[in-house]
């Protein structure tokens, strides 16, 4: 084995859409980057069997909507959310690395992170996980509740979602042996709350979001609803800003 003695502003790790996506902001915002992946770019990880392709339009290429519209396919929504939350990360460490100007190589690593990893109480049995992802799944899976959503289904996932985040939060840890599994089950709950507090925010029809309860498209709502949020989840209306126009 070859062994490498590199020094740099900012590491990444993978080679997917969200950490080249990541090298790339961080390089662009003036950080030496180096990326490290255990594959090839494009060609291991989830990429590899999607085939996301590298289609884009500028001028802001994780947005999919003018190619994709409001469905999926073609690497459209997953993408876009590699895409962008990978560029954010860049952009965000570079920044950071600027911020530590000389000091940024000689640095104490701090480790962050909470839900999964730093539970706020009483660390439960180190398969939580499991159950986390199961009881996930439970609310997101069934087509009758994520499928043909009415109102009434979405805000009673959403309460045993937000009951399920809270317990996480105070007891959900698996040590260092299965750490990324918590961590990704913590994430499943956070996205799925982000996922239905938007759904029940958007009171009619539109595209892939589709309300039993509301089957009328409402031109009042031609609008981006954004989401975020850990222990509070937040929506709010976001205006679109990018005309309509005609791609090839
Ligand atoms: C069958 C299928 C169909 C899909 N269809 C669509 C679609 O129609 N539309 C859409 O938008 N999305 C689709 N997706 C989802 C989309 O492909 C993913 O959201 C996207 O590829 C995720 O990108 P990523 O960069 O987060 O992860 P990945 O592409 O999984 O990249 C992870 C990278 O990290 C590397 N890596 C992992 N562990 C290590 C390590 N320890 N050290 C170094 N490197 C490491 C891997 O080699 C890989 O290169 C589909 C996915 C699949 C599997």
């Amino acid at each position: 084995m070859t062994t490498l003695d590199l020094t740099t502003d900012v590491l990444v790790v993978g080679g997917g859409p969200a950490a080249t996506w990541a090298a790339l902001k961080a390089a662009r915002a003036g950080a030496d980057v180096v990326l490290a992946d255990k594959g090839y770019c494009g060609t291991s990880g989830a990429t590899a069997s999607a085939g996301t392709g590298v289609w884009y339009v500028p001028p802001e290429p994780a947005t999919r909507e003018l190619i994709c519209g409001g469905f999926t396919g073609g690497g459209s929504h997953n993408a876009a959310w590699a895409i962008s939350s990978g560029g954010w990360a860049g952009q965000a460490a570079a920044r950071h690395a600027r911020s530590l100007s000389g000091g940024a190589r000689t640095r104490r690593t701090v480790p962050v992170g909470g839900a999964g990893l730093r539970p706020t109480g009483t660390p439960g049995p180190a398969d939580g996980f499991r159950e986390v992802v199961a009881a996930v799944q439970g609310e997101v899976l069934p087509y009758r509740k994520n499928y043909l959503r009415h109102g009434d289904g979405l805000a009673a996932s959403l309460r045993a979602l937000d009951d399920i985040w809270h317990r996480l939060r105070a007891t959900l840890y698996a040590g260092d042996g299965d750490a990324v599994r918590a961590r990704q089950a913590a994430a499943m709950v956070a996205h799925a709350r982000w996922m239905y507090t938007a759904a029940l925010a958007r009171t009619e029809t539109r595209g892939m979001a589709k309300r039993l309860d509301f089957p009328a498209q409402d031109p009042g709502q031609h609008h981006r609803i954004v989401t975020g949020g850990l222990d509070r989840v937040w929506t709010r209306p976001e205006p679109l800003t990018t005309a309509p126009r005609e791609v090839a």
